[in-house]
């Protein structure tokens, strides 16, 4: 088996000619029967990733996938290509599935689909691991991981299988992943070490702006005064809103609908085939649209309302400009959505962690470097430079040198942590910098350490600001371990070793906003 193999399934079932960069290495991967963690953006690729070496593999490759609707769908398209492939849930009639486990019997299969929950049901896994596998793939793989912001209790039983499956290669495949989930992916999947495939995130044709939250929507009129008839999208917290706003809109003679899942199939389709077709151009919805649109020519995505984290955040303004052309998003910010959606996550499950994501968009929103790195250092990804198309690039900010605030903190950090085996607080990291006799500070030995009140010219809410934008510029991140504690990042290193300057926003540029920092 070799690529040009791969090269020719390629051009025969999907009709193109070459790979994308990564995808080549990544099916190389697999063929050699290694183990992956692909983290690709929606769009980028990854189903051939699969489904090239399950074609031209022995055997039958399992895909596990979540979403049933979309897993009908992928394995219709793949019929439609040629390709054996069917799918096994929950949904599905018992003679259905007798007739697919005929075609395994037979090896009739190249790929087969399925649930999680058909998985852990009875003894399937016994079934599957008797079959002629050819490898396993795991789609949407960050639902393994409780870090990640769609933990499935099911995926944890993907261990089991790998260890039942010990010389078969396992990919994993996510769209959705910050580092710390990343790096839960293949430990929790028990992978042997694993190849990691990262390609960028970065899509240089949003133009990224955070708005102030008063007056929206005549904001939002005034921003579509000069978009006339080009689709988009406004996401709104609640079902409620997106019926007020499209009103609101209508009103100022805009042909726009609302969308939301309190709306029966019908209603909900009707809307999204009228969107699809250019029929109507403006969409104000909950979050619950968009999952599977492949919409390439929205020009431009709104948030109403802040999103509870990143991830959401990013997935919905890459729902603009799938085509490549210059697109352009606002969000808008208040401190009153900050409240309400500390108040939905502390009703939520793993709520010290949501707490901790909601954060960070918090600081996305209210920083003053370029939005584009912190959005990238999200994905653990490192900007040579700022993006020139975000609102802080075009209007900065006044810079200082802050080099030597930032190597203090540094030093602090990297001494408890590789010296004294410990991790710090934000709270404890500060009051080491401004010298405090804190008890359980001394008696952790922490006023021994080279830096200890070595910033205390600094106000601790300035530290809290000065941290939050070492954080942004990608010098620190945080470990989401037992609590949110802090690390230093390899350009942060550099940048304590002296190699080159950085420089900080001056605070007064700052908004003050009430602290909202969760204990940590
Ligand atoms: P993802 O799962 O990462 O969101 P998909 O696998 O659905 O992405 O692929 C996105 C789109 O790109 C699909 O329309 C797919 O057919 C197309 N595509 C994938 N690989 C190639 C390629 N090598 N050449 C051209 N188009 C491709
Ligand atoms: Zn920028």
């Amino acid at each position: 088996m070799n690529i040009s193999t791969a090269q020719q399934a390629l051009k025969h079932y999907f009709g193109y000619d070459r790979f994308r960069p990564m995808q080549e290495d990544i099916i190389n991967c697999v063929l050699s029967k290694q183990d992956a963690v692909v983290l690709m953006p929606t769009g980028g690729g990854k189903s051939i990733c699969y489904q090239i070496p399950a074609i031209i593999s022995q055997g039958t490759a399992i895909v596990i996938s979540p979403l049933i609707a979309l897993m009908k769908d992928q394995v219709e398209s793949l019929k439609a290509n040629g390709v054996a492939a069917a799918f096994l849930n929950s949904t599905q009639s018992y003679a259905e599935q007798r007739e697919i486990e005929e075609d395994l019997k037979y090896q009739r299969l190249k790929l087969l689909y399925v649930s999680p929950e058909k998985l852990i049901s009875g003894n399937f896994m016994d079934y599957i691991c008797n079959l002629n596998i050819s490898f396993i793939a795991i789609d949407e793989a960050h639902c393994i991981s409780q870090w990640g912001h769609d933990f499935r209790p099911e995926y944890t039983q993907l261990a089991t299988l790998r260890q039942r499956l010990p010389h078969l290669s396992f990919i994993a495949l996510t769209a959705t992943a910050d580092k710390a989930t990343r790096n839960d992916i293949s430990s929790q999947l028990g992978m042997n070490n694993p190849k990691r495939f990262i390609s960028s995130f970065d899509r240089p044709n949003l133009s990224l702006r955070v708005e102030a939250g008063q007056k929206r929507i005549e904001k939002i009129i005034k921003f579509l005064e000069m978009r006339n008839n080009q689709s988009g999208i406004v996401y709104c917290l609640s079902r409620k809103s997106t019926e007020s706003i499209a009103t609101k809109l209508r009103n100022a003679g805009y042909n726009a609908m609302y969308y939301h899942a309190g709306m029966n199939a019908d209603e909900r389709s009707r809307v999204q085939e009228a969107f699809i077709k250019d029929d109507i151009p403006i969409i104000c919805a909950t979050i619950a649209f968009g999952m599977g649109i492949d919409k390439p020519n929205v020009r431009w995505v709104i948030h109403y309302n802040l999103p509870k984290n990143m991830e959401g955040y990013y997935q919905e303004i890459g729902r603009a400009g799938r085509d490549g052309l210059s697109s352009d998003t606002m969000l808008f910010y208040t401190f009153a959505d900050v409240m309400q959606l500390r108040d939905m996550v502390s009703d939520a499950g793993q709520h010290q962690l949501q707490l901790s994501k909601l954060e960070r968009m918090q600081q996305y929103a209210e920083t003053r470097t370029c939005r584009r790195r912190i959005l990238l250092s999200y994905f653990g990804e490192t900007l040579e430079k700022d993006c020139g198309n975000c609102d802080v690039c075009r209007n900065p900010p006044e810079l200082f040198d802050g080099t030597v605030i930032a190597q203090k903190a540094m030093s602090a950090i990297i001494r408890v942590h590789r010296e004294m085996n410990k991790s710090l607080s934000t709270g404890m990291l500060i009051d080491i910098l401004r010298g405090s006799r804190r008890i359980d500070l001394v008696n952790a030995g922490y006023h021994n350490i080279r830096t200890y009140g070595a910033g205390n010219d600094i106000s601790y809410d300035h530290w809290q600001l000065y941290l939050q934008q070492m954080l942004n510029l990608g010098l620190i991140e945080i470990a989401y371990d037992f609590h949110n504690t802090f690390r230093v990042t390899s350009t942060g290193e550099q940048v304590l070793a002296g190699k080159f300057p950085v420089n900080f926003a001056k605070l007064s540029q700052f908004r003050s906003t009430p602290s909202t920092k969760t204990a940590t």
